[in-house]
């Protein structure tokens, strides 16, 4: 399959200012250094405690945020660089879901003045189809026609979600970024709207970038998952080789605290103490070796790069180095 997008050495640094004359001090390196592709109609899970800069990276990819450096290549172009217009365009095809259907809709809109922004933004389509489009798309969300005349607030979260995908999918999406999608969302919700993006992403052909602090949800529809650490990539592995054998002992914490389908497979809890440290003052050498219990001397001094095996799969630690 081809690559759709690719990122290469992508950082978002964000200075630190202190003290009257507000200098900038020092950088928080939200994003240092990733580089990794998403292949056309595949689905790429990015998990990993919050704060590790997963929701950056999303924001980064589609310069909702402009990144600090790098490059985003998408069908072949880096779009980092591209003009307002050039991207204005590209934004039909680079869409994003948010976390918080909540927050992310405008109360004061009814959800049929919601879905007709995009249309009107790019006047894509005569006026008078618009209203059977957006029928068209709540009903392909599960939402009904009478849905058009209310407003978000007359909604469930899971309901709200919905109308969230709907437009994101109104202009004929290619890609979609799915920030936690359903972390806001009762655990009895949540697999209702992972199975709608699934069966979209059949309908539609989508590429899918499904960022989540949760494996367990990742493992519900992603091909591959990148594992982030601190604003780095420590894992990319195919979805099966992740869950049957994690290479970093990171992705082995975050894998044993999910809980196995098969109680014979009976795994040990790797617990993880502490918490993330601050990506403004982060440890030295492998930034995950204040909290490793495989953590080797070269680990506090040098960090590891990212490796990556014959099969297009990576890992970043000093256990796989020769
Ligand atoms: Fe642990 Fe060392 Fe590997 Fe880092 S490089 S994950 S500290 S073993
Ligand atoms: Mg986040």
């Amino acid at each position: 399959s081809e690559i759709l997008l690719e990122a290469k050495g992508l950082k978002k640094y964000f200075p630190m200012k202190k003290g009257f004359l507000r200098r900038t001090v020092s950088h928080v390196k939200a994003v240092d250094d990733l580089s990794f592709h998403v292949l056309k109609g595949e689905t790429l899970g990015i998990v990993g405690e919050s704060g590790c800069g997963k929701s950056t990276t999303g924001r980064l990819l589609i310069r909702l945020l402009e990144a600090t450096e790098g490059e985003v290549i998408y069908k072949g172009k880096n779009i980092l660089h591209t003009q307002k217009e050039e991207m204005r365009e590209l934004r039909k095809e680079l869409q994003m879901v948010f976390q918080d259907p909540y927050s992310s809709l405008n109360p004061r809109l009814t959800v049929g003045q919601i879905l007709e922004e995009p249309l009107a933004n790019y006047q894509l389509s005569p006026k008078k189809e618009w209203r059977e489009k957006i029928l068209e798309l709540l009903q392909v969300v599960g939402l009904g026609e009478q849905a058009i005349h209310r407003y978000p607030h007359e909604f469930s979260g899971g309901q709200r979600q919905r109308i969230g995908i709907a437009r994101a999918l109104m202009l004929g999406p290619e890609l979609i970024i799915a920030d936690e999608p359903v972390s806001a969302l009762d655990v009895s919700i949540q697999s209702q709207v992972l199975n709608l993006l699934k069966d979209l992403q059949q309908r539609f052909a989508l590429t899918f970038i499904f960022i989540s602090h949760d494996l367990s949800v990742v493992n519900h529809f992603c091909d591959r998952i990148l594992v982030m650490y601190l604003g780095r990539v420590v894992e990319i592995s195919s979805k099966k080789n992740l869950f049957e054998r994690p290479l970093h002992p990171y992705s082995q914490a975050l894998l044993s605290a999910v809980p196995s389908p098969d109680p014979r497979r009976k795994k040990d809890r790797i617990i993880l103490t502490g918490d993330v440290p601050s990506p403004s003052n982060p440890p030295s050498g492998c930034a995950f070796h204040p909290r490793c219990p495989a953590c080797m001397d070269i680990c506090k001094q040098v960090r590891p790069a990212l490796r990556h095996t014959a099969d297009g799969e990576a890992v970043a630690c000093h256990l796989y180095s020769e």
